[in-house]
């Protein structure tokens, strides 16, 4: 009382923050689109160029099983965001935003005196349109940069992605970071990178790295004609993850440069979370790209956290869905968890717990696609259309190609009541802040079409 009083009639003085704010970390939260695990070197990817994903997760904690709830964007990355699956915040449709009424990370760490801002490449769907700017004291849409650079030379330029690159993420963020007003307290960042997703086009050094000659044609506009086709050959599919995997390179790089700028290993109060709002797949069922399934190559994402005094080294291999990193923030950010949330918090489990064994839900429902998946432990079921079960032991079946349902009817039985319950749970939920309908112009419709979404 006697400080703060001394600091109201000292001229020049600054006032201290609150013991319980100076305490809360600095949390940055990075999103990097269409990113599936086992394609960072931290997952076993022997072709990886990820040396500072890797490093980061040797510094702290790798989830080995953690799980999108979704296979596209606006669900997945709104489940990050709310920590709610997709049945219960209904963001699953390009014509449907997210409820005002929702609390979001951003608007529960701003309510606890962080200051937030956001960065987002995803200009078509990781938008304030969409519902995605709660909470941020800032929130930028990016855009490629006028000059190009970091383009393919080869793409013409009506037909390059608009996107903004990596470097223009971590531009914005630092440059954030490093103008913020010294007000002693903490702040949120969330960077949402996008250069994984297709069309894949990495700056040409790198796509040159991965050994993918300027002249080959998938590197200009029959790229997406290719990924069209019902079976691609085998060196069509190799050039595709050649330039995914250049991609992920360069988006290494700028992580990179955005850990050395905000201080990361130096600085002892931030705590950094790195994930994907979801995998791609390249042909392992019969399609390319995502949005459509609900196999591991779309679910299955990397999930990385360190910083201040959180242990290093530890890797957890129990399923996790990313429902879980709302809480996990809010419990290191020291903000009370909000009551009602299907996911628990990680810090426990980051602290050197062992994860209490959980199902993990996802779902994907726009168009006539409605699908459903529960992981139970090595066990999961799809479901499609809301009634026909497909059984898989990944145990014994990573690759998800062997039906178990004759031999295990009563388990199949169980995951599918287990999936019921799930969804009556999240309708529930979500009659308090269902998803508002959303009016889509003519050239955001382009855009998505052009991403491969349908709009509906
Ligand atoms: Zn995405």
């Amino acid at each position: 009382m006697v400080a703060t009083f001394a600091c109201l009639v000292v001229v020049g003085c600054s006032r201290p923050a609150p013991p319980s704010m100076r305490a809360r970390p600095n949390v940055v939260l990075v999103v990097i689109d269409t990113l599936r695990a086992d394609h960072l070197g931290a997952y076993g990817y022997a072709r990886a160029r990820t040396a500072r994903l890797d490093a980061f997760a040797a510094r702290g904690t790798r989830f080995g099983l953690a799980r999108s709830t979704s296979s596209w964007t606006l669900p997945s990355t709104a489940s990050i965001l709310t920590g709610r699956y997709p049945v219960d915040h209904g963001a699953e449709r390009m014509t449907l935003k997210l409820n005002e009424k929702q609390l979001m990370l951003a608007e529960m760490l701003a309510a606890a005196g962080y200051d937030t801002a956001g960065f987002s490449a995803n200009a078509a769907v990781v938008t304030p349109e969409s519902g995605f700017a709660q909470g941020f004291d800032r929130f930028d849409v990016l855009a490629r940069r006028g000059d190009q650079s970091g383009a393919d030379p080869v793409w013409p330029s009506n037909e390059q992605k608009p996107d903004a690159t990596a470097d223009v993420v971590t531009d914005a963020a630092l440059e954030w970071v490093a103008s913020r007003p010294t007000t002693n307290g903490p702040y949120f960042l969330y960077v949402h990178y996008f250069d994984p997703h297709s069309t894949y086009s990495p700056p040409p050094a790198y796509a040159e790295a991965f050994g993918v000659r300027s002249g080959d044609p998938l590197r200009g506009p029959a790229q997406a004609l290719v990924m069209m086709k019902k079976a691609l050959a085998e060196h069509e599919l190799a050039t595709l993850r050649a330039l995914y995997d250049a991609e992920i390179a360069f988006t290494d790089r700028e992580i990179g440069r955005l850990l050395d700028g905000i201080g990361f290993g130096r600085r002892h109060d931030i705590i950094v979370v790195i994930t994907s709002d979801h995998g791609e797949e390249f042909g392992e069922h019969g399609r390319m790209q995502h949005t459509k399934t609900l196999y591991e190559e779309v679910l299955r994402v990397p999930l990385l956290v360190g910083g201040a005094d959180l242990p290093t080294g530890r890797v957890v291999e129990a399923p996790v869905s990313l429902v879980g990193v709302f809480p996990t923030i809010a419990e290191l950010a020291g903000v009370e968890v909000p009551s009602g949330l299907p996911g628990r918090s990680f810090v426990p489990v980051l602290r050197g717990a062992e994860p209490a064994p959980a199902p993990v839900f996802a779902e994907l429902s726009w168009g006539r696609v409605h699908r459903a998946a529960v992981v139970d432990g090595s066990w999961k079921l799809l479901l499609d259309q809301g009634f026909v079960p497909t059984l898989y032991d990944l145990a014994t079946d990573a690759g998800e190609t062997t039906p178990r349902n004759q031999n295990q009817a009563a388990r199949t039985g169980a995951l599918q009541k287990a999936i019921g319950e799930h969804n009556k749970a999240g309708f529930r939920a979500r009659a308090a802040a269902p998803p508002v309908a959303l009016a889509l112009d003519a050239e955001r419709r382009e855009r998505l079409r052009q991403l491969g979404y349908v709009v509906d």
